[in-house]
Formats: C-alpha cells, sequence, structure tokens
C-alpha cells in the first residue's frame, strides 16, 4: 500500500535490532485518515469472504479493525490482554510477548466468540508471530472459524510471516519489511 510505505518512510522512526516506532500514527498518536485507508484496503483484500465479525487484540489492533468493521458493517470484537473479573464464558490461551519477554493471557469471552462465527484477524504489526499463533488458538478453542490474517506491517525478517503462511493461514500485509536499521527501512517490494 503504497500511501503507508511513504508515511512509514516519513514519519516512522527504525531503530537497531529491528523495532519500528509508528507511534506518531498507528501506535500512540493516530491518523484516522490514514486508517480509513488502510481499512479500505483491507477491505479490497478480505471483502469478498463470508465473514460475519472482524477480530483483533487490544490496543492498537482496534483502529483498523473498527474502520475495517465500519466498512462492511461488521461487529468487531477484540480479545483483551487480561482478564477482567465480570468477564463471563471465558476462553483464554497464553501467548509470549517477544518485546517484554515473558509469557501472558488473552481472553475473550464466548458470548462474542464462537462456532457460529467466521472471522478475519486484523493487528498492526506481525514479527515473531506469538500474538498471531495465540489468536488462532483462542480461535479455534472458541469453535469459530478464521478465514484469514491482516496486518499493516509485516517485519518479514522475523519468521511470524513464514509461520502463519506455513499453518495454512491467509496472510494479508500492507507494508512488508525486509529490512530495519538505524534510520534504514527496506521494503520487500
Ligand atoms: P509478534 O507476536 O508477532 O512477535 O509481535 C506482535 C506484537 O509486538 C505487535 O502487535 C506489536 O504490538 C509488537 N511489535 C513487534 N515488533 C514491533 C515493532 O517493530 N514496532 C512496534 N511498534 N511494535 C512491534
Amino acid at each position: 500500500m503504497k500511501k503507508l510505505k511513504e508515511r512509514i518512510l516519513k514519519d516512522g522512526k527504525s531503530f537497531d535490532g529491528g523495532i519500528l516506532k509508528v507511534d506518531s500514527f498507528i501506535n500512540h498518536q493516530m491518523d484516522p485518515i490514514l486508517m480509513k485507508s488502510i481499512g479500505v484496503e483491507f477491505v479490497r483484500r478480505f471483502g469478498n469472504l463470508p465473514i460475519n465479525k472482524i477480530i483483533t487484540i487490544e490496543a492498537s489492533g482496534i483502529a483498523p479493525a473498527i474502520m475495517m468493521g465500519y466498512l462492511l458493517e461488521l461487529p468487531v470484537v477484540f480479545v483483551k490482554k487480561a482478564e477482567p473479573s465480570t468477564m463471563r464464558n471465558v476462553v483464554s490461551t497464553t501467548a509470549h510477548s517477544f518485546t517484554k519477554g515473558r509469557d501472558y493471557t488473552i481472553c475473550i469471552s464466548r458470548d462474542f466468540l464462537n462456532e457460529n462465527d467466521k472471522v478475519v484477524f486484523i493487528d498492526d504489526f506481525l514479527a515473531n508471530g506469538n500474538a498471531a499463533i495465540a489468536v488462532n488458538n483462542l480461535v479455534k478453542e472458541a469453535g469459530a472459524e478464521l478465514f484469514g490474517m491482516g496486518f499493516i506491517i509485516e517485519k518479514s525478517f522475523q519468521e511470524g510471516g513464514s509461520r502463519l503462511r506455513e499453518m495454512g493461514i491467509r496472510v494479508e500485509s500492507l507494508a512488508r519489511i525486509k529490512e530495519l536499521g538505524e534510520d534504514k527501512i527496506i521494503f520487500e517490494d
């Protein structure tokens, strides 16, 4: 997605160690105009699938997911990273955070994800794929059907993309980055 790649080059900050900071338009401050274009692009890629719901994970996946849900007029449900004491019919699983170096529990209520649901998962970043794989486990556990996963940015020098594709999951990434270094951002195509 040209507009997204241009914005990443203009406002993204890259660091040694393969970390990209996009907190002026995605991860902290958000640009709703760009976010709408991201939603349109996800609709272009997934809009013909027989899905009835979009799922994402808090916090940064919510903005692109809600834009897509708005355009398709479908509900959006976000996976939580902590279990609220009031949550009923909980389905949970463990995810590993590479950035935080620890395991954490993710959960969702069966009231909003169950065997009646056909979903696409949307998130901001795909890196090692641990978050996405945990969500895939959660979807299975809930008895729902996953039709694909969409990411705003895929860091293709990390293994997430190949792990998911090897599992037979359809992965759509709007910007694929093959190299990140100090002030160096190189896209796949
Ligand atoms: P994964 O589980 O695929 O390794 O990483 C998923 C999560 O880690 C993303 O949803 C994102 O929150 C965070 N993450 C991974 N790499 C980066 C990065 O380079 N920049 C930012 N801002 N977040 C990242």
